[in-house]
């Protein structure tokens, strides 16, 4: 059974330690990723990686996948946007300590330990989104707003054809 992730993670101490955490994390609690939400529904799964590099560095590697649901800004309907990232970030205590961090890093700032490890997933999520979010294929934009619009004709028929039935009585 996959579990929820804990909310704090000690990342430096269970950098050290070399620690694998694999779980689940609620959308809801995904406090920065909320706005660009369509939906709070959901969830992802999320897989984490600590430990010390052959060249010192701490580090935090890990994978985010699951589906968020997003605004197309075409047809302003929801689209569905999947999601497999995959990151592999240097613990940092500070500037200087980020200059001397090997490429292949990216820096994450640890300023208090332990950290809000909703915070990081919710950053890692935010870069890998596009700007703008439009369905890939403008066909699907048209297909929804006919899709949408043929209920409402529907309801709209439906009083008039009871009354008619009615006067036939
Ligand atoms: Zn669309």
């Amino acid at each position: 059974m996959i579990e929820h992730l804990p909310d704090r993670l000690d990342l430096y101490a269970m950098a050290e330690a070399g620690r694998e955490l694999r779980g689940r994390v609620d959308l809801a609690s995904l406090e920065r990723l909320l706005p660009v939400l369509g939906s709070p529904e959901g969830e992802l799964q999320v897989t984490l990686e600590l430990g010390l590099s052959h060249d010192g560095t701490r580090y935090l590697a890990g994978t985010i996948k699951g589906a968020l649901t997003l605004q197309c800004q075409r047809c302003l309907e929801s689209m569905e946007y999947p999601l497999d990232v995959r990151f592999q970030l240097g613990l940092v205590h500070s500037q200087e300590e980020m200059r001397k961090l090997p490429d292949r890093f990216e820096p994450l700032l640890v300023s208090q330990d332990p950290t809000c490890i909703a915070d990081v997933i919710s950053d890692e999520v935010l870069l890998t989104l596009p700007i703008v979010p439009v369905h890939t294929d403008m066909k699907q934009c048209q297909e929804l707003a006919t899709e949408y619009q043929t209920p409402d004709l529907g309801q709209r028929e439906n009083p008039f054809a009871v009354l008619a039935q009615l006067k036939h009585k």
